[in-house]
């Protein structure tokens, strides 16, 4: 029997019929967490074609210098089209004009490398859905039939990507927007089952033209302002390769963060793109620590790391910020750095792990 595309929108119906056995795994455990420098808000297991280290040879890279991290594959595959490079395999969207699309799988991917660990070892782990496309409406339908197929495992959503620099315009089918009802739908979605969405979008189109109205940073805000019982967090405050702040854009952040009454945008400063930006210059680095200092509760840090080979190169985001590290109030510190993954992660699990269960078993959450 099929469905009508009307019962199939309806998200309230979202049934997970697997027993609710899974415990929440807790917060990190005190003795445990000295030495950890950081918790890791941002990071790929895999790369653009889908390639990259098993969860256990990552979890020996994090060693006892980083305690816990969230797990995100690339929702998006780079095409080997043989016409444009022939021979030449290429790994990353910036070495082939072929089109990149939505790949599904990879939610798949990180569930069997998240459940091939020991129970204790996936405590360190927030496992995160991104293999939907956010211009279609049946995105949120995908994040639901995720957590249907494999329950206990997934904390949030993303990162996953609306306007991007040399990505967004290779993707095929529609190109994403900040007022794509499907997005609206999957925010929806995530604030009723308690998923902190990563959002990559770009603060301002690459190379704008002088006194090009940042229309991007507008919509950004009408999002979240539709959304407030979501928790957001906004990837690299929409910094990129090319993509510089706007102009003054920290004041634009701090506006932000003192006008919002529901605290549910954070920002996370993680690739190293980004901390060329934040740490690149004195006066840099002393505004940035200011602001963090000032709204302690709304920052993370991540790596941004993709696929990485060696300890050395995974830290390396983490050693870049030291200028600005050494500015921050221990305080501040200590929340950019695991208070607020905890704070965050910690009611994700155990939100996400009773909607799970109240569905199961019919209870109303
Ligand atoms: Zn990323």
């Amino acid at each position: 029997m099929s469905r009508s595309p009307r019962q199939a929108l309806s998200l309230s119906a979202w049934v997970i019929v697997i027993g609710c056995h899974f415990s929440v795994a807790s917060a990190s455990d005190p003795k445990s967490d000295e030495g950890v420098l950081f918790h890791d808000s941002h990071f790929h297991l895999t790369n653009y074609v889908q390639e990259g280290p098993s969860l256990s040879e990552f979890l020996r890279l994090m060693g006892t210098k980083v305690g816990r991290s969230m797990v995100s594959g690339i929702p998006l595959q780079q095409q080997w089209m043989y016409a444009n490079t022939g021979d030449f395999a290429p790994t990353y969207y910036t070495q082939t004009d072929a089109p990149l699309y939505y790949y599904s799988f990879t939610d798949a991917i990180i569930a069997h490398e998240y459940l091939r660990l020991k129970p204790e070892e996936r405590k360190r782990f927030d496992p995160m859905i991104t293999g939907f496309n956010p211009t279609d409406m049946y995105a949120a339908d995908h994040i639901r039939r995720v957590l249907m197929t494999f329950p206990g495992v997934f904390s949030g959503i993303g990162e996953f990507s609306i306007h991007k620099e040399f990505v967004s315009s290779k993707i095929s089918g529609e190109v994403a927007t900040l007022e794509n009802k499907a997005l609206d739908r999957i925010l929806e979605f995530a604030g009723e089952v308690g998923l902190p969405v990563v959002l990559h979008c770009d603060v301002n189109t690459p190379f704008p033209r002088p006194d090009q109205d940042p229309y991007i940073v507008v919509k950004l805000k009408e999002l979240a302002d539709r959304h407030p019982e979501t928790v957001v967090i906004w990837a690299h405050i929409g910094l990129g390769r090319v993509v510089r702040p706007v102009k003054d854009q920290l004041a634009m952040v701090e506006r932000g963060l003192r006008e919002r009454e529901s605290k549910n945008i954070h920002f996370d400063i993680s690739w190293d793109e980004t901390a060329k930006y934040l740490v690149g210059k004195p006066e840099a680095i002393e505004a940035t620590a200011d602001l963090i200092n000032r709204f302690p509760t709304r920052f993370l840090f991540g790596t941004d790391c993709v696929a990485p080979k060696t300890q050395e190169q995974y830290l390396e985001v983490y050693e870049m910020y030291e200028p600005l590290l050494s500015q921050l109030t221990p305080e501040a510190k200590h929340l950019l750095l695991k208070g607020n993954y905890e704070r965050i992660f910690d009611e994700a699990r155990r939100s996400v792990r009773v909607k799970e269960c109240s569905k199961a078993t019919g209870a109303s959450a």
